[in-house]
């Protein structure tokens, strides 16, 4: 295998093995684009040091004759003593991690080659400027040395000599400052400063290597969801300095707003600066527009780059740039992260530009962001006390109390407090407190900031850089102008979408996407917002595309209109055990203590009338469509009076010598229903099997409100679902009962009702034997939840709160399997019993009902082993139908 790959070697599909920044790279200088020379080394040489704690034998070789070319190329070699190479070695993985990896600069500097540098470029302090950077970087990412040591050195350096930033440091202090720093080396790391520059070079590759299994990296790809074993590329790449002057800086760019999606000039420059400087807040960065004035050649040229590279990608772009005496490189590119709005627009706007197609704008956006703009958002017309304005960047509305750092974000948060975490800005080190908190809010840091970047990764809400707050982290406080003080715990709120960062609680109102689902706001309307508008055209490209049918749980009329306006093309479940609560609640408890068979039919012949009048309603609102009921599931102690609370009621009548007849009875009853494991005992078919005439009512119900529709020139497509079946036995049994009362009904009222039967597939038996229940079902519906339950043993109420946090951190699953459906076991069931099933009968119906129906990675699942539709609660069907139409591209 070949482990080295020169930059003219790659392209942007090689993502795998050469990571994001390697593809890309390559990419770019195969369009001919600036990009300074050097080579790639993959994923591959990283995945077997990872392995075996050693570098492939191979790679030290291979680096070796790269190096050489690239020498060659440049007419320097590395770290040479008059006229020195310098590479950055820079981490790369497939996706990109922001902070996360570390990258070090000016690789090849020593203190020779340090004089040479000096000479070369007629410029000293830019020279030692460069080697104290490469000893602070190299010290903190590569040798593990407190990284703060080296900032308080050059902060009092820079107070030594009154002044305020690091350009204002002139080459002899800076020459102090290279002595100071590796002084800090050797009494921190216990070692030199390597001198060598190969040796500088091998050993940041190798750090590299390791920091793919650094804790904040695990961190990130755990929340993020991203496989750990995928490893890191590392790239080395020729320097070019930004340091070198007035007439020479760095910067980053988008190739249109992240936020909004629209076209426009969006970035950040600095002048005379290396690298991370342009993020780090170190200096104030000028409006990329700013750059026209400074260098305009420089200026044009990267606005052609820019233009090349969306033509190319086809997407909003993000760059990295440097500017070296007035030349520009392209050191960065990747197809950029954006806001979920910017998502849906971008895609709609290069359909219109002609780059993309329906299909390809598909792919561009996903239901995650999706549901993130369902989200609500702040009354535009609630009194508000506004205190502050920063960058907006990472969309939503976030109320909390405030937090001034990340230990104490996760500790409230724990305990079930809100909170909004307030930095000056943020670093990799925030990480877990912005995982914990609803916001975040930086005083310092634009756009493309840390705090923004990983926000807007996490879609969290985020405003950034709002510099008239003055944030004191040390005294948990912030000052607002005005004078104002927010202490730790005081209630804040921020508007992700505007930058607005107001005093108190203020009140949430709906998303507009929201609204347009509802029907309470039009696309093509005249105010309607450019984000509906996207929104309604991406739903339709998913709607024309999908095969997948999307249905709703839903138990009442209420429910099943909504759904039907989000888009449902039917019920997929509707549950009957709500209808047996509240006032119905005493007919049931009767129904269940009965002694006698005329004292159960009078209680069920009173129910029968209201469950009648329920599906009635239910087939109104959902006339034309398909609505599955199932009959009652719940194990019946459910509907009887909590034990504890009876038991008492019994022993204070007793000692009041009070008549306790009814309670007695009652206790007795709840005593005989107990249950150690509910979960798997008296429920579902069980229940229509040994309680007479409960299903039969149920379905008699079901048929006369079918009746009545029909009567009423309506168009009922009831459905009849059994529940928790294990053998074909039970449903057979079941059915004829209710083949039989189904025939009485159509006889009385001279309907063909066509009413279809079928079962929920939510026990392995029923999946192992599903060839033959399809025999006595016209329909599966996977019932996905009780399925991996049975499958995998988890009673779910239990395992959440105990244990899955430690098996998710453990890595055992990346996701509950509660969540994302486990396809290997779980999901390998649901495929084979669809197979068996269909072979059965092959017009079988299938569909899922239960959580995983509105999760976006289950529903592709579901379209791949071939269902006809999921169903999911009303709020997630857009999220389905989103989903269903990418799945089908
Ligand atoms: P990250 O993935 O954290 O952005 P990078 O590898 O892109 O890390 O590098 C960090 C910073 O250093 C970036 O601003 C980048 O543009 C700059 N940089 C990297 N390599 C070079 C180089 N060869 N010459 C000049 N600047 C560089
Ligand atoms: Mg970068
Ligand atoms: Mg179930």
């Amino acid at each position: 295998v070949k482990f080295v790959y020169d930059f003219t070697e790659g392209n942007k599909e090689l993502k795998d093995l050469l990571g994001g920044k390697g593809a890309n790279l390559a990419e770019m200088t195969n369009l001919g684009l600036p990009v300074p020379p050097g080579f790639t080394i993959t994923t591959e040489a990283c995945k077997v040091y990872l392995d075996s704690g050693e570098e492939p034998a191979a790679l030290r070789d291979e680096v070796s004759a790269h190096l050489a070319a690239l020498e060659e190329k440049m007419g320097k070699r590395l770290g040479q003593a008059d006229n020195p190479l310098l590479v950055s070695v820079r981490s790369g993985a497939k996706f990109s991690m922001p902070g996360m990896m570390d990258t070090v600069l000016n690789i090849g500097l020593s203190d020779t080659s340090v004089q040479g540098l000096a000479a070369q470029a007629g410029d000293e302090r830019f020279a030692w400027d460069s080697y104290r950077r490469l000893i602070q970087m190299f010290g903190k990412t590569v040798l593990g040395v407190d990284g703060d040591l080296f900032e308080e050195a050059l902060e009092k350096a820079k107070q030594a000599k009154k002044v305020t930033v690091d350009t204002e440091l002139e080459a002899a202090d800076l020459k102090k400052l290279v002595t100071t720093f590796k002084k800090i080396v050797k009494k921190e790391a216990g070692r030199d400063f390597p001198q060598d520059p190969r040796e500088q070079m091998d050993l940041a590759i190798k750090a590299v290597f390791d920091s793919w299994n650094g804790e904040r990296a695990k961190l990130y790809r755990r929340q993020e969801r991203i496989p750990h074993d995928l490893g890191t590329a590392v790239n080395v790449c020729s320097m070019v300095f930004g340091n070198l002057g007035p007439d020479s800086g760095t910067g980053v760019a988008f190739t249109r707003d992240p936020a909004s999606g629209h076209q426009g000039v969006y970035g950040d420059y600095l002048q005379n600066a290396q690298g991370e400087d342009v993020v780090a807040g170190i200096r104030n960065t000028v409006p990329l527009a700013e750059l026209e004035q400074i260098d305009k050649k420089s200026y044009d040229q990267l606005m052609r780059i820019m233009e090349t590279l969306e033509n190319h990608y086809k997407d909003l772009c993000d760059i990295e740039f440097t500017i070296e005496r007035g030349q520009l490189w392209m050191l960065q590119t990747r197809v950029g992260k954006r806001t979920a709005g910017a998502a849906f627009r971008i895609a709609t706007q290069l359909v219109d530009q002609g780059l993309i197609d329906e299909a390809e704008a598909l792919t561009r956006v996903n239901g995650a962001q999706l549901a993130q703009l369902m989200f609500p958002r702040f009354d535009e017309n609630a009194k508000v006390e506004q205190v502050g304005r920063g960058i907006a960047a990472s969309p939503g509305a976030a109320v909390g109390k405030a937090v001034f750092d990340s230990y104490t974000a996760v500790k409230w948060s724990r305990s079930g407090e809100k909170v909004i975490l307030i930095r000056r800005e943020t670093n990799p080190d925030d990480l877990d407190g912005m995982i914990a908190a609803e916001g975040i809010l930086t005083s310092r840091g634009g756009k493309t900031s840390h705090a923004a970047v990983v926000a807007r990764g996490m879609g969290k809400t985020c405003v950034c850089g709002a510099e008239e707050l003055e944030v004191d982290t040390k005294r948990r406080r912030m000052t607002v102008p005005g004078g104002h003080v927010v202490e730790e715990g005081d209630v804040i709120s921020i508007d992700g979408s505007t930058g607005k960062v107001y005093l108190g609680e203020v009140p949430v109102v709906p998303s507009p996407v929201v609204e347009y689902f509802e029907g309470r706001m039009h696309a093509g309307a005249e105010d309607a917002d450019e984000l509906v508008e996207a929104v309604h055209r991406i739903m339709a490209f998913a709607d024309r595309k999908r095969r997948l049918r999307v249905r709703a749980n839903a138990d009442n009329a209420e429910d099943a209109l909504r759904a039907r306006r989000f888009g449902a093309q039917g019920i997929g479940l509707c549950r009957t055990e709500h209808m047996f609560l509240g006032d119905r609640r005493e007919l049931v408890e009767r129904l269940i203590l009965a002694d006698t068979e005329a004292e159960r039919e009078e209680s069920l012949k009173e129910l029968l009338p209201l469950q009648k009048q329920d599906f009635v309603e239910l087939f109104e609102a959902m006339d034309g469509l398909p609505v599955t009921v199932r009959l009652l599931d719940p194990p019946l102690h459910e509907f009887l009076p909590d034990i504890t609370e009876l038991s008492v009621r019994v022993a204070l009548a007793e000692s009041r010598q009070e008549p306790h007849e009814n309670e007695l009875r009652l206790l007795q009853a709840v005593h005989r229903l107990h249950e150690q494991n509910p979960m798997l005992g008296l429920r579902g078919v069980r229940l229509g099997l040994v309680i007479p005439g409960l299903f039969t009512m149920q379905v008699r119900a079901i048929a006369e409100a079918a009746a009545a529709r029909r009567a009423a020139k309506g168009d009922p497509r009831a459905e009849i679902m059994i529940p928790l079946v294990g053998t074909v036995q039970e449903l057979e049994i079941v059915r004829e009962e209710a083949d039989k009362v189904i025939a009485e009904v159509e006889a009385a009222s001279g309907t063909n009702l066509k009413l279809s039967i079928g079962t929920m597939i939510e026990l392995p038996r029923a999946a192992l034997t599903a060839g033959q229940i399809a025999e006595a079902a016209e329909f599966f519906s996977f019932g996905t939840n009780d399925l991996t339950q049975t499958v995998w043993g988890f009673s779910r109420d239990d395992v959440e709160a105990s244990f899955f946090t430690a098996y998710l951190e453990k890595g055992i699953f990346g996701v509950s399997p509660f969540e994302t459906i486990d396809k290997d076991g779980v999901g390998s069931l649901v495929a084979a019993a669809a197979k068996a099933g269909r072979a059965t009968r092959p017009d079988l119906k299938l569909g899922v009902c239960g959580e995983h129906g509105g999760d976006p990675e289950s529903v592709h699942f579901f379209h791949e082993v071939g269902l006809d539709y999921v169903s999911c609660s009303p709020f997630r069907i857009p999220v389905a139908r989103l989903e269903a139409g990418r799945a089908a591209v």
